[in-house]
């Protein structure tokens, strides 16, 4: 009776000791400094997820600032690169159907935490979340779509702030003729090219292009 025990409590403490540590998480973030102009207060945070807060969680089920929510996509002749492990399939059959349709890839970046957007602090520092940072945007071929501001329609008038020169026409650069713009709003996403506002940002798709 007494070994039986024991061989319970064994098979209890096996089933339980994997849910204890996937219910960790971990990460690394930064806040953007738009006085400095680079990443500060460069930190490691690791918690119990049943702790994470409002923001760290996202408007996206299941896709939170978390290492552990994250998943790599390895594609051919792509470097890997992490998104949310619900986006998987979307991302990977979009890139794979621009690419199976001529569109030249050379990078694209997913998952990447860091405090980019949102009001300033009062020291200068942006305060929310991207949405890269839960896995849940990507960005194409940044060294060609350039992140712009001061740019309500897009001019010579605009301000290049990340990334290359967006010369639309050019391989490689996404327009909305391109057939990466369409592979990605099959899959429900949307591009940071034709989002309202004074930014246009010609490398990034996400749920809301934001
Ligand atoms: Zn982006």
């Amino acid at each position: 009776m007494r070994l039986k025990f024991k061989f319970c409590k064994l098979v209890f403490v096996l089933l339980l000791a994997p849910g204890v540590q996937a219910a960790t998480c971990t990460y690394q973030t930064w806040d953007w400094d738009s006085v400095q102009r680079k990443a500060v207060n460069i930190r490691k945070v690791s918690k119990p997820k049943s702790e994470l807060t409002r923001e760290e969680l996202g408007d996206v089920p299941g896709c939170s600032v978390c290492e552990e929510d994250q998943v790599e996509l390895r594609l051919p002749q792509l470097a890997p690169f992490k998104v949310c492990k619900s986006y998987e399939s979307k991302v990977r059959r979009a890139i794979e159907s621009a690419l199976n349709e001529g569109f030249p890839i050379s990078n694209v970046v997913g998952y990447r935490v860091g405090k980019t957007k949102g009001p300033l602090s009062p020291t200068g520092q942006r305060t929310q979340f991207s949405n890269h940072s839960f896995g849940v945007a990507i960005d194409i071929n940044s060294e060609k779509n350039g992140l712009y501001d001061h740019c309500i329609q897009f001019g010579p008038h605009c301000k290049l702030i990340r990334g290359g020169d967006y010369r639309p026409g050019a391989p490689g650069s996404i327009e909305k003729s391109s057939s990466v713009y369409r592979a990605m709003k099959d899959e429900g996403l949307k591009w940071g090219g034709e989002i309202q506002g004074k930014q246009k940002d010609f490398m990034h798709f996400s749920p809301t292009g934001m």
